[in-house]
C-alpha cells in the first residue's frame, strides 16, 4: 500500500516524507510474529435493531486497523468456519443441532419449554444466520490456535472472538458458541498449561466453568461483581474444585474503577500468577465493555489503561492468543482494538485518525483517544482493592509449583 498523496490535517507531505513512509512509528524492530485472523463476513449479521451487540463494530475495527496500515505489520488470514465436529469438542450435539436448524421463522413455532431449554430470549435471540455467524468467529479462534501451534505466530489476534459466556448446552449473554473454550481445548493438545486472562466488564463464566476442575487451565477474570450484575457469578470465593482448586481466580470490582487502580491491581496479580503457573501460552479476552462510556459499562478505563494490561501480558514474551469480547459503543470498541493491535505490533499511532479510508466520519475530531474516564463514581476504596488483591494472591500460596501434565491425557487431534 502507498501513503495517500492527498494532504489532510493529519497527513501533510513535506520534503522528508517519501512515498512509502508509514504513518506509524515503530518503537523497535521486533521479531515477534503477529497474525491477524479475520473473516469479514462476520460483520454482516444483525442480532436485531434494539440489541446492544453490533457485529458491524468488527468491520469498523478492521477498517481502522487498515487505515493505520497495521495490516502491513501482521500475517493476515481469512479463516474458514469451524466445522460441526470442531464445535462438538465442547458443545453438546443437541444444542449444535438446534443452532444449526432453527430460524427466525421456525422459532415462532417452538414451545416455551424448548425456548427455555436453549435459553432463547432477548439476550440471545434467534436471528438470521446465527449459526453461520457463530461458526465464523469460532473458526477464527481455532485458526489462531493452529497458527500458534504450528510456530507460525507468536501472537494471534481474533477480535471477532472472545464470546466467554456461552455454555456447553446453551447460549448466554449474547454468546452462542464459546470460541475461547474451543481454542483452549485445541491448545491443550500440545501445551501443558494454558493461562486464560479476561478483562471484559463481565465475569468470564463460560470459560471458568469449562475448566473448573482442571489444573491445566488457570482462569483469571477481572470484572464488575455485586452478586446481581450479569452473569451473577465471579465472586472471589469461586476458586475451582478438585484438581482445579485454586486454578480459578476472580477479581470482583465495584463500579467506576479507574486506570490507576485497575492497572496496578492487574499487574500485581499477574506478576504473581505467571511465574507460579508458568503457562506455555496465554489466551487473553479483551472485552471492550470495561472502557468508560460503554453503553452497558460500569467502569472508567481508558484505551491506554486497558491496553497497558495487554502490554503487560505481552512483556512476559509467552505466546498469546488475543481475542475480543463485549463492547457496546461500537466506535470505542474499534478504537480500543485498533489501539491494542498497535500495542501488540510495537507500533505507536498518531492520535489523530488519518482522514481517508472511509471510516473517518465515524470518529471525527475526537481522534483515537476520546475522554472516556470519570463518568461513573469510583466505588472501589483503597481498602477494598487491597482486600481483593490479598484474596487473589492467597490462592497462589497454594500453588507450590507449576502442575505437571501426563502427556497421555492429551486428546487426539481433530
Ligand atoms: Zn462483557
Amino acid at each position: 500500500m502507498e501513503v495517500p498523496t492527498d494532504e489532510t490535517e493529519t497527513f501533510a507531505v513535506d520534503k522528508q516524507t517519501k512515498k512509502h513512509t508509514p504513518l506509524y512509528h515503530p518503537n523497535k524492530s521486533s521479531k515477534t510474529k503477529v497474525s491477524y485472523h479475520y473473516n469479514p463476513e462476520v460483520a454482516n449479521y444483525h442480532y436485531g435493531t434494539l440489541h446492544p451487540m453490533k457485529p458491524f463494530r468488527l468491520m469498523l475495527t478492521d477498517h481502522l486497523v487498515s487505515t493505520y496500515k497495521l495490516h502491513e505489520k501482521m500475517d493476515l488470514y481469512t479463516p474458514r468456519r469451524a466445522t460441526k465436529d470442531e464445535l462438538l469438542q465442547f458443545h453438546s450435539e443437541d444444542y449444535i443441532d438446534f443452532l444449526q436448524s432453527v430460524t427466525p421463522e421456525t422459532v415462532k413455532r417452538l414451545s416455551d419449554q424448548t425456548l427455555a431449554k436453549f435459553n432463547i430470549g432477548d439476550d440471545c435471540p434467534v436471528f438470521d444466520g446465527m449459526f453461520d455467524y457463530s461458526s465464523i468467529y469460532a473458526g477464527a479462534s481455532l485458526d489462531a490456535s493452529r497458527k500458534i501451534i504450528a510456530g507460525m505466530s507468536d501472537i494471534a489476534i481474533n477480535w471477532s472472538g472472545g464470546l466467554h459466556h456461552a455454555k456447553k448446552f446453551e447460549p448466554s449473554g449474547f454468546c452462542y458458541i464459546n470460541d475461547i473454550v474451543l481454542c483452549i481445548i485445541n491448545l491443550l493438545r500440545i501445551y501443558p498449561r494454558v493461562l486464560y486472562v479476561d478483562i471484559d466488564l463481565h465475569h468470564g463464566d463460560g470459560v471458568q466453568e469449562a475448566f473448573y476442575t482442571t489444573d491445566r487451565v488457570m482462569t483469571v477474570s477481572f470484572h464488575k461483581y455485586d452478586g446481581e450484575f450479569f452473569p451473577g457469578t465471579g465472586s472471589g470465593d469461586e476458586v475451582g474444585i478438585g484438581k482445579g482448586k485454586n486454578f480459578s481466580i476472580n477479581v470482583p470490582l465495584r463500579d467506576g474503577v479507574d486506570d490507576e487502580s485497575y492497572v496496578a491491581l492487574f499487574k500485581s496479580i499477574m506478576q504473581g500468577v505467571i511465574p507460579k503457573f508458568q503457562p506455555s501460552i496465554i489466551v487473553a479476552q479483551c472485552g471492550a465493555d470495561s472502557l468508560g462510556g460503554d453503553r452497558l459499562g460500569r467502569f472508567n478505563l481508558s484505551l491506554k489503561g486497558h491496553g497497558s494490561c495487554l502490554n503487560f501480558l505481552k512483556s512476559f514474551e509467552i505466546p498469546m492468543v488475543v481475542l475480543g469480547g463485549g463492547g457496546y459503543t461500537p466506535k470505542n470498541v474499534s478504537r480500543l482494538w485498533c489501539y491494542e493491535t498497535a500495542v501488540l505490533t510495537d507500533t505507536t499511532l498518531n492520535g489523530k485518525i488519518p482522514n481517508y479510508g472511509g471510516t473517518y466520519q465515524w470518529f471525527g475530531d475526537e481522534g483515537l483517544h476520546p475522554e472516556l474516564t470519570g463518568k461513573i463514581e469510583n466505588k472501589n476504596t483503597k481498602r477494598y482493592l487491597e482486600s481483593v488483591l490479598q484474596n487473589s494472591l492467597e490462592h497462589l500460596r497454594y500453588l507450590d509449583y507449576a502442575p505437571s501434565v501426563q502427556m497421555y491425557e492429551i486428546p487426539p487431534d481433530l
